[in-house]
């Protein structure tokens, strides 16, 4: 199967360019390459560092800044300031829900499954746009730093991503110009930067555990024949070093006896308090006590002290390693190795822990806020060929996907996914009391289906008639060692089943995938921006449709005043519609929502009173 580089310049195939390897991290994002020793490097940017905090500031004209530079908006200008943008990367509203208050920027709640947006000025940008933005800077960088054009990455994401967050990351790359060739899981790179699983004849079994400043979490993974698999993963995306300056926070504030409430309204002396107690934290990783003043603060604080504030902390991760073994079936004995990954492992009660929970001394020379990124480097020069000894598995080159709604491709299988592969997803009906649902399978990396290859459509007939929403339809993508792939649909509460099979490569040369994977990216921005509108449009009909069906039904919880300023919201999100104007048309719907959320808990408290006053008449 093909194996293509592209040059964007001169559309045409190109042999010896770089391929970097992105950490696209929730604090700090970094690029490396393989340097002309063979080893892998760290890109860096003359003067600006190594990390890049990924951090997006939109000024009021909408243009974006990414990094450090973006940063210090993080207090002049938090709400125009996204930060931890791969926390909502491919989630929904109900997902982050309960963590709204971490962030500092409006995330719209449209209280529904779609994709979060999040607003900056009058503008909505998704968690793609944003993390393009990101990744644009690290092409930037890499460029000057090399000298050359960088269009092609492989990109890292935790092992617990699922799907739809993978394909999120895939297409923040392509937005920002970049030919993703593969989504590397992190601890699957950590373990190639140490130089496990090079060796095609090695078997063995790792854990990686990833202490960042917010994130923790521990995979199990398996080495056979070059192969990686992630047996397990455990952990806590709100648990990491940052936890561990905040319990010093509050051990300074009792010590120095100061009044909390007070503090708690003077953000500049707790900003300093929590700079002072990461300062105490990164001096215990070397020293033994850490004695300093803010004002007349006395910040002071020993190892033993500070080893006793963390312990509970640590003592968590710890038990998300045992529930990983669990999980994977495996024993602490059973573990060969063992790898760090993330800045707050330097900690060395942290180290110590993790040593003693394994019996074994972990892997921890390389530096473990590059090492993500260096194993990606190492992944991307295996994908390039340039290490003779590695097999290089048979993939799939263009993504496999259906169509859905407003003619959109819903990818299944990726490209460049390893043969054979199996992937699925759920769907449902659209229309109530609805039979048949037309499966239309494409092939390539355009947002729209049209754009893409056909490769064919069939029916799924006798779906039992239900309300739209309530039937399940499984489908099911096969693709074999020999390049087939399997189609399968199945509604669950019915059984009904369709299954074709399909040749995708069929018809298909060189030339097509590689002029396919220029497209893609030359019309990345039309692309997504053409998807957005979609999304926005079917969005927007259904919160018209649900708001109008509300007044019809509880129209008698409203004054006649409020229903007519319903009315006018609904209206005017109507008239956005017609215009097709995305931003207009998020902007309405998010002021319709705002609008009518009070009705919509009015109703449910007189509903939840009434069933309380049914329950006691019961009794
Ligand atoms: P990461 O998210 O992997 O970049 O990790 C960042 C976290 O590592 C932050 O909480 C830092 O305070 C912490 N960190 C950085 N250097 C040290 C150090 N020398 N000792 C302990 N923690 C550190």
């Amino acid at each position: 199967m093909a194996k293509i580089s592209i040059n964007l310049a001169t559309g045409s195939l190109q042999q010896e360019e770089i391929i970097v390897g992105i950490d696209l991290g929730t604090t700090n994002s970094l690029v490396a390459f393989i340097n002309p020793d063979k080893n892998p490097q760290v890109i860096n940017d003359t003067g600006k560092g190594l990390l890049v905090p990924s951090v997006v500031h939109f000024n009021a004209k909408g243009d974006a800044l990414v990094g450090n530079e973006a940063k210090e908006f993080l207090i002049t200008d938090p709400a125009n300031t996204i930060f931890s943008v791969k926390r909502l990367l491919g989630r929904s509203y109900k997902d982050v829900a309960s963590h709204q208050d971490t962030f500092s920027y409006k995330i719209i709640d449209d209280e529904n499954d779609s994709l979060v947006k999040i607003k900056a000025g009058d503008k909505f940008y998704t968690p793609i746009e944003l993390s393009a933005e990101i990744l644009k800077e690290l092409k930037a960088r890499a460029e000057h730093a090399l000298k050359t054009p960088v269009n092609r990455a492989v990109i890292t994401v935790p092992a617990y991503f699922n799907d739809s967050q993978r394909q999120a990351t895939r297409d923040a790359g392509r937005l920002a110009g970049l030919d993703v060739l593969r989504i590397v899981n992190e601890p699957t790179a950590a373990s190639l930067a140490y130089g496990l699983g090079l060796d095609p004849n090695q078997q063995k079994t790792i854990a990686v555990y990833d202490l960042g400043g917010g994130t923790f979490d521990v995979s199990v993974l398996s080495i056979q024949n070059g192969i990686f698999e992630v047996l397990s993963t455990n952990g806590n995306t709100f648990l990491g070093g940052d936890d561990f300056d905040r319990s010093i926070v509050h051990y300074w504030i009792e010590k120095n006896k100061l009044d909390a409430a007070a503090l708690a309204q003077d953000s500049g002396l707790m900003q300093s308090l929590r700079l002072k107690a990461e300062e105490a934290k990164k001096a215990l990783s070397s020293q033994n006590l850490f004695n300093e003043q803010i004002g007349d603060i006395w910040c002071t604080l020993d190892k033993q002290t500070f080893e006793a504030l963390i312990a509970p902390k640590v003592a968590e991760t710890l038990n998300s390693c045992k529930q990983a073994l669990t999980d994977s079936k495996l024993t602490v004995a059973e573990i060969d190795e063992v790898v760090l990954v993330g800045g707050s492992t330097r900690t060395p009660y942290v180290k110590a822990q993790v040593a003693e929970f394994f019996g074994r001394t972990p892997h921890d020379q390389i530096n473990p806020d590059e090492v993500v990124a260096l194993g990606a480097a190492i992944q991307a020069d295996i994908l390039a060929g340039n290490r003779s000894d590695i097999l290089l598995l048979d993939v799939t080159p263009l993504s496999l996907g259906i169509e859905t709604m407003g003619g959109l491709m819903d990818v299944i299988i990726p490209r460049n996914a390893k043969v054979p592969t199996k992937a699925g997803r759920q769907y449902t009906t659209s229309i109530d009391g609805q039979v048949n649902m037309k499966i239309s399978v494409f092939q390539g990396e355009r947002d729209l289906v049209q754009e893409n290859r056909k490769l064919a459509e069939f029916d799924l007939k006798g779906i039992p008639a239900m309300p739209a929403g309530l039937p399940k339809v499984d489908i099911n993508f096969m693709l074999n060692a020999d390049g087939i792939l399997t189609v399968q649909a199945i509604e669950l509460r019915s059984g009904v089943k369709q299954e074709i099979d399909i040749t995708p490569s069929y018809g298909l040369s060189d030339d097509t995938v590689e002029k396919m994977l220029i497209d893609s990216i030359t019309h990345a921005k039309s692309d997504v921006a053409q998807r957005m509108l979609i999304e926005a449009r079917s969005e927007g009909e259904q919160l018209a449709y649900t708001a109008e069906r509300f007044i019809e039904k509880h129209g008698s919880f409203l004054t006649a005043e409020e229903i007519a300023d319903t009315k006018t919201h609904i209206e005017a999100l109507k008239q956005a519609l017609a215009k097709a104007e995305k931003d207009e048309i998020l902007k309405k719907a998010d002021e319709l929502n705002e609008f009518t959320r009070p009705f919509a808990e009015r109703v449910m408290d007189v509903a939840v009173s009434s069933a309380m006053k049914g329950k006691s008449i019961d009794k």
